[in-house]
């Protein structure tokens, strides 16, 4: 049986609290929310925080607020999954993000797990998600105690995988983020909180930064998808998300804008860009389709670090890419 390592714990009731202990634990520190992915890890000695700071008594964390037709709706980093699914604002105006949601592991951890530590969650690869003694075996991996990337072992970078359901899909959406830290409070698009190409740094947000809203936009017409590959259809994390997002002009016909974002394919959630221009300034159409798939499989280059062969999955983006957008042409 795999133990957790000692740590000292704290379960804070605000929100000053939490980050004043993180200010105080500084490198050592690091919240916990449901814990599905930290407490895991820490058994692994993937990570090993001294101090953790528990967030499940902030009820400032716990809200969904707001109007979906004006304002936008604010959704509390510390809203369990299952609450999101659950929730009548988000199945009616946003239920891509419930739909998400509902292919995130199982009900039990969805019971757990929040919307908050989906999109913080740790990049994931087969030479790291072992046990100590697994990884000790191999010498170790760059991303932790090691320094070769046994994915690619020329490689100076880590090539772990952002493996988040929910992260290509807010991405889409467009939507912000508010990170507070002793003193500071910034409201960043989310896009923004995760790097390039790095899968141990794969977040901007400082260490001292408790993610505390996620800031939905007002639900003003876009149709939204998300199709997830993954080997078992009980529980997996993705190997391949894809969510795309439209927006249509009045004639509800030509596509005004697209987003189309692919998870769980490189370390950070990848925006096909080429894609969503062929889809813009023309009706959504099986050739625009075909198109926009096609050259959303030319910029995936996956590696073999997941579940599933590598040039199978990237075989693999055509057809989520052509599912996820076809869910828009004919809405259910
Ligand atoms: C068997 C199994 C299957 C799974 N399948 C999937 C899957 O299919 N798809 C998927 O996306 N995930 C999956 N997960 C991962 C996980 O359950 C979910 O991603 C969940 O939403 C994580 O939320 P949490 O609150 O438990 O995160 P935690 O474990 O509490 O935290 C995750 C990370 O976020 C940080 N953190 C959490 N909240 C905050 C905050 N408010 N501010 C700053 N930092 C914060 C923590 O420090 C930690 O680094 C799976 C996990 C297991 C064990």
């Amino acid at each position: 049986m795999m133990r957790l390592p000692k740590f000292e714990y704290h379960a804070p009731r605000k929100i000053a609290d939490a980050v004043k202990l993180m200010a105080e634990a500084g490198r050592e520190g690091q919240f916990v929310a449901g814990g599905t992915d930290l407490y895991p890890n820490m058994k692994r000695r993937q990570q090993t925080p001294k101090v953790v700071i528990g967030l499940h008594r902030i009820a400032a964390l716990k809200k969904i607020t707001g109007s979906a037709s004006t304002t936008g709706v604010s959704v509390g980093a510390g809203v369990t999954l299952t609450e999101l699914i659950e929730n009548r604002t988000i199945q009616k105006y946003y239920p891509v993000i419930a739909q998400a949601a509902r292919l995130i592991s199982t009900p039990i951890l969805q019971n757990m797990g929040t919307l908050g530590g989906n999109l913080l969650l740790d990049t994931r690869c087969n030479y790291y998600d072992q046990n100590y003694e697994w990884r000790k075996g191999v010498h170790f991996c760059l991303k932790k105690d090691g320094d070769t990337c046994w994915v690619a072992p020329g490689s100076k970078i880590c090539w772990a995988v952002q493996s988040a359901d929910e992260v290509p899909v807010l991405i889409a959406l467009g939507v912000r983020v508010k990170l507070v830290s002793p003193g500071r409070e910034r409201v960043i698009p989310i896009a923004q909180l995760y790097s390039r190409f790095d899968g141990i740094h794969y977040l901007t947000k400082q260490h001292d930064e408790l993610l505390t809203e996620i800031l939905l936009p007002p639900a003003n017409g876009w149709r939204a998808s998300y199709a997830k590959l993954r080997r078992r259809g009980a529980f997996d994390f993705p190997v391949l998300g894809v969510a795309a997002c439209v927006w249509f002009e009045d004639d509800h016909a030509t596509v005004r804008d697209a987003k189309l974002i692919l998870g769980a394919i490189a370390p950070h959630p990848l925006e096909a860009t080429e894609a969503q221009k062929l889809l813009i300034g023309r009706p959504l159409d099986e050739n625009a389709i075909r198109a926009a798939a096609a050259a959303a499989h030319a910029v995936a280059k996956p590696l073999d670090n997941t579940d599933f062969l590598m040039y199978w999955r990237k075989q693999m983006v055509r057809p989520y890419v052509e599912q996820a957008l076809n869910e828009l042409r004919n809405p259910k």
